[in-house]
């Protein structure tokens, strides 16, 4: 079995900015992490570097004019109506060379797809996709393209059915809008709440429209969810669904923002809860493409991330981090000596209370949504 990894440091040419929470560094010091660890260099593996996408592979999902917008932004110059467009301070800060960084971005998840559908391996892995706000005409949360939409788009191209996986602790919204009117691809996002986390929306009862009634199902958890009730939902939900779709291939978005200590976002979970759903998803997945995702604590992003590569890979990793490594990383600023930190304890009045509501929302997928699914 042969294994995709796409990347660059041409990623470190772009920068969102000093006080922007999006630190590009994280994806360098992945980078280093899976280096260090020696899985780079495996038998199974093909190392890829990213190449940028083309202006007319983004016009499968992106409006023509949101586009010119983009290009004159490149040139960190914005038109007179840029912030209708979603571009300005803020979440989407426009910089210098913003639009070659999202077409070097959508190009390595366009690599990721063109090698596990093509059958030349089983599993590709681009650690600095999954913008998965962007909308057809608007910036939204940090994602100026939506590189998940675009690789979808692709493999729907090729006749193929899709299921997408959300991770991250914001809802998958720029994704579930795309494909909210078609039973070509099965969405499913697990997520915070949109009643305490941006951007507000993917509640348990939005599940399609029309052709595509019963193909998005959102999980929304409420904020101090930990890993037992995280995996306890996916496990009733995703295998099930998934079993039910039958896709040709899976396409997943891996945030790490789920983490108790994520300066962002209220969701409790550890990296054990996160490792157990990904060794899930390796097994229900016939293919898989993986993009990676939101993660505002540079540390939590690289050593998740590395497990999610070992695990792709079926190897086993030392818990102590590589010496070679931790100089590194320590010449940045960050100081991790384990690849697993200890299962975070927690109040168990709160536990009680996020455990119902999961109850809840996991009930009502099974009875309401699941039927329409399996109708069809
Ligand atoms: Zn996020």
């Amino acid at each position: 079995m042969k294994t995709g990894f796409i990347y660059t440091d041409a990623y470190f040419d772009y920068d969102y900015g000093p006080t922007h929470p999006l630190k590009i560094i994280r994806l360098k010091l992945t980078y280093e992490l899976i280096r260090a660890y020696g899985l780079l260099s495996l038998p199974s593996v093909q190392f890829i570097i990213t190449r940028r996408a083309e202006e007319e592979d983004l016009v499968t999902f992106h409006s023509k004019e949101y586009l010119t917008h983009l290009r004159q932004a490149n040139e960190d110059d914005v038109m007179g109506n840029a912030y209708a467009f979603g571009l300005g301070p803020g979440d989407n800060p426009v910089f210098p060379g913003l639009y070659n960084w999202s077409l070097l971005v959508t190009g390595a998840t366009l690599q990721a797809v063109d090698f596990v559908a093509s059958g030349e391996g089983e599993i590709a892995f681009n650690i600095a996709g999954g913008l998965h706000h962007a909308m057809a005409s608007r910036a939204s949360g940090f994602c100026y393209v939506n590189d998940p939409v675009i690789g979808i788009k692709k493999l729907l191209n090729e006749g193929m059915r899709v299921a997408y996986i959300d991770l991250d602790a914001h809802h998958g919204d720029g994704v579930q809008a795309a494909f909210y009117r078609t039973s070509r691809v099965l969405t499913l996002s697990l997520h915070e709440s949109g009643d305490s986390l941006f951007p507000g929306s993917g509640f348990e009862y939005e599940i399609g429209e029309g052709e595509g009634e019963g193909y998005s199902v959102n999980i929304p958890f409420h904020p101090y969810t930990d890993d037992d009730t995280y995996v306890w939902a996916f496990e009733e939900i995703v295998p099930e669904f998934i079993h039910a779709f039958q896709p040709d291939i899976v396409v997943s978005q891996l945030g790490v923002d789920t983490f108790h200590n994520d300066p962002l976002t209220n969701l409790h979970l550890s990296i054990h809860g996160y490792e157990k759903v990904i060794r899930r998803i390796k097994e229900i997945a016939p293919r898989w493409v993986a993009l990676g995702g939101g993660g505002y604590d540079v540390s939590n992003v690289a050593r998740a991330w590395t497990l999610v590569w070992a695990v792709m890979n079926g190897v086993e990793l030392s818990n102590v981090l590589p010496e070679t490594y931790v100089k590194k990383a320590a010449q940045l600023g960050f100081y991790e000596k384990e690849l697993r930190g200890d299962v975070r304890p927690f109040s168990p009045h709160v536990r009680k209370d996020v455990r119902i509501e999961a109850e809840r929302v996991v009930s009502y997928l099974k009875k309401t949504v699941l039927p329409k699914l399996k109708e069809r």
